[in-house]
């Protein structure tokens, strides 16, 4: 399957690519011809020109449900910490086609020198993390994937199959990528994910269905709130458990660069320290959650892992924080509120 999706690549990029340039003279030109009509499509409504009830059915697909904040956290802790790596590696070059050979590359790292720092880290303060894996970058990496289980506390969940944008899917197509990933993921890292957090958090309007459809316990891709919630889809509630992000709380905005674009972050990483144990300090005050979203590609560099070290530490240096991973978070606040989970 690697091999015709290869060839069909290489067949692709030739032709896409240009020729060298000839020194030949170029042809003569014709006048082009007459463009037939073409049928009228729809004009979608303008937004001013929406009705209300339009506008109520569009922000009601997919909606923040009850708020799912536990009485009290394990053992009396006063916050729960959910540490997760999306292992993306090279799925976000891939997902656009891209072959740059040096962008692949950076993806690699990921795997190759973060992922092993950032495990040695975790193993150092004996915590828990969940790892999001695209199963394009499962099938790439399987020792990694190996590594990840054999430490014996994380957790595997569903990130996409190539890093896909879902919103850009139609159902069975969306359908066909969410089974296809949770297969391998089950193959390769031996227990089939309970939880998902879609590619760069795009959602489509069937990305709810379709994971209750698989039997999710949980999702960690919406932003409506700090504390866990239930999704409602529709006016109706799922019966999934929200662990909400945000990109506050994410390391690819504060040191992701585009070589080929002007994005140039300009913050070092003990800026983003600062932050985040902002955020986590408020977060213990209000008794709540701190979800932290990172890329073993991106903060598992040498500084940046050492940073990560130090916010962990600060952590730890106060009392009744839960480390633990995203299923046992959603686990816990599903079975205090009483939901119905599959
Ligand atoms: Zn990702």
């Amino acid at each position: 399957m690697r091999f015709g999706a290869t060839a069909a690549f290489t067949i692709l990029w030739l032709a896409i690519t240009p020729h060298p340039a000839s020194t030949q003279s170029p042809p003569p030109q014709t006048p082009s011809p007459v463009t037939p009509a073409q049928p009228r499509q729809p004009v979608p409504p303008r937004a001013w020109e929406l009705s209300e009830a339009q506008i109520r059915e569009m922000v009601g697909r997919v909606r923040a449900g009850r708020d799912l904040s536990p009485k009290a956290w394990p053992n009396g802790a006063r916050v729960a910490v959910g540490l997760s790596f999306d292992f993306d590696n090279e799925t976000v070059t891939l997902r656009d086609a891209g072959t740059s050979v040096s962008q692949l590359s950076q993806g690699e790292y990921g795997a190759r020198a973060g992922l092993p720092r950032i495990l040695a880290l975790l193993e150092r303060h004996t915590i828990p993390a969940s790892f999001f894996v695209p199963a394009v970058s499962a099938l790439l990496h399987e020792p990694s994937m190996k590594a990840i289980v054999r430490a014996g506390i994380h957790e595997v969940g569903l990130h996409g199959w190539i890093h896909e944008r879902n919103s850009q899917l139609d159902e069975a197509t969306e359908r066909d990528l969410m089974k296809r990933s949770l297969d391998v993921l089950e193959r390769l890292a031996g227990r089939r994910p309970v939880g998902m957090r879609t590619p760069s958090w795009d959602y489509s309007p069937y990305t709810i269905t379709l994971a209750k459809e698989f039997g999710l316990l949980y999702d960690s891709s919406l932003m409506a709130d700090d504390r866990p919630y239930e999704v409602v889809a529709a006016g109706i509630p799922t019966g999934m458990v929200e662990l909400p992000v945000e990109w506050i709380l994410d390391d690819a905005p504060y040191f992701n660069m585009d070589r080929f674009t002007g994005i140039r972050p300009t913050m070092n990483q003990d800026e983003v320290l600062a932050i985040w144990k902002g955020e986590f300090d408020v977060a213990y005050e209000e008794r709540g959650l701190f979800i932290l979203t990172m890329h073993p590609h991106i903060v598992g560099h040498r500084a940046r892992a050492a940073m990560l070290d130090r916010l962990i530490t600060h952590m730890k240096s106060r009392p009744g924080v839960w480390f633990a991973t995203h299923e046992q978070i959603a686990r816990y606040v599903a079975r205090g509120a009483g939901v119905a989970t599959q």
